[in-house]
């Protein structure tokens, strides 16, 4: 008999499920599709740190479809170029990634019901909501609640890439207001084209905007998805002996930069199962591992989400004077701001103003 109910069998819900099987518990997850890894809403671009930060829930190299060396961060009309010399991302296919994980789930022994959608009918004392950005687990329990969200289309489209190891990122609150555009090469000749809007924006116009800028027409309709922006203020507490979590996109650990929730979902998910009877300790825990990161992505989004496009251009001339785009290159992490601001930041700017 399950001693844990895990709704949703994403990345989160399969790692939350590993976790806690882990540490000696009963699982079984309710996923409301016939399947895992549909539909695929996700670009699939995950930090190789990232990836191996989660190696011990899944092999993810046979997911592999491109490695990336660097982005063209177009901030209005100035481009950072960050390149570094061996990869530093993958585009993996994620609905492979979630069959392995679902797969890998089921054979160390939780029960999936797939087809199962829950609407209250909870199977356990101890309740995981890893049921996604629009978490019906969070509604149920009164949580407080996510307020901003992105609006976002993708989809894969014929197109010649001029270098298919790197990534194109274009800021414009005017063309894509409050988050951003991009494109992601899957090999010479196919790339990923995607754009986001803060809420109440139209993805649509958006989208519009990019094929305009990129200069084609898509026959494919894009599918559309909500990503939170924001950390959910509350992630466990205890209700009526029920001990209730959320985790993944349900919590809001995701990057609200960039939108990207496996890498920090999945780490959240995977610490989740040593708390399963203290949910003051998951709250304790992830926050204090993860929450300052996820603190800084929210910072530089809303700062970036509120510049005019004038103000983005200013901002992107004064960032190439500093050569940030260098500073990048030898010390980004797509993950982890803590890991990038620091001693090594003021040296180099302090190189960058003295000029040597
Ligand atoms: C366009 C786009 C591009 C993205 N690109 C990236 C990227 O490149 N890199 C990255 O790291 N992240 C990316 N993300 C974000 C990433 O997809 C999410 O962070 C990730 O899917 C969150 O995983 P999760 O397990 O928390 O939730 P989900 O993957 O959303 O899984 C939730 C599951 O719960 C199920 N469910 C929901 N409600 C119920 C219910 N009531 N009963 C039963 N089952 C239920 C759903 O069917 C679903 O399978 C992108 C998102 C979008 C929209």
């Amino acid at each position: 008999m399950a001693d844990v109910h895990i709704v949703g069998a994403g990345p989160a819900g399969a790692i939350s499920a590993l976790s806690a099987i882990h540490h000696g518990h009963q699982v079984v997850i309710s996923e409301d599709h016939p399947v895992s890894g549909l539909p695929e809403n996700c670009s699939g671009l995950f930090s190789i740190d990232g990836l191996g930060s989660l190696k011990q829930f899944v092999d993810f190299k046979p997911t592999i479809i491109n490695p990336i060396y660097g982005a063209n961060i177009h901030i209005n009309d100035t481009i950072l170029s960050v390149r570094t010399q061996t990869p530093v991302a993958h585009v993996c296919n994620r609905s492979h990634l979630d069959v392995l994980l679902a797969q890998n789930a089921e054979t160390e022994g939780a029960k999936i019901n797939y087809g199962e959608r829950i609407q209250g009918n909870f199977h356990a004392n101890n309740i995981i909501g890893a049921d996604g950005p629009l978490s019906h687990v969070a509604r149920h329990f009164n949580f407080p609640k996510i307020k901003k969200f992105a609006a976002t289309l993708q989809a894969d489209l014929p197109f010649r890439c001029e270098d298919p190891r790197v990534v194109e990122l274009f800021l414009s609150n005017q063309k894509f207001p409050g988050f951003f555009a991009w494109t992601i090469p899957h090999n010479e000749e196919k790339a990923e084209f995607g754009v986001g809007v803060e809420v109440p924006s139209r993805a649509q116009e958006a989208w519009k905007n990019l094929l305009k800028l990129k200069k084609i027409e898509a026959a494919v309709k894009p599918s559309g998805a909500s990503i939170p922006l924001e950390t959910r203020s509350k992630t466990a507490k205890s209700v009526s002996g029920k001990n209730i979590f959320l985790v993944g996109d349900a919590a809001g650990q995701v990057k609200s930069t960039t939108g990207g929730g496996v890498i920090f979902g999945g780490n959240c998910a995977a610490l989740l199962g040593k708390h399963i009877s203290n949910p003051g300790g998951y709250e304790l825990e992830w926050r204090l591992k993860y929450g300052t990161d996820l603190a800084l992505h929210s910072l530089f989004h809303n700062y970036l989400a509120n510049q005019s496009d004038a103000s983005l251009s200013a901002l992107g001339r004064r960032l190439k004077k500093l050569n940030i785009d260098v500073y990048l290159s030898k010390n980004g992490h797509m993950d982890r701001p803590t890991k990038m601001v620091g001693p090594n930041l003021m040296a180099h700017l302090l190189k960058s103003i003295l000029g040597v």
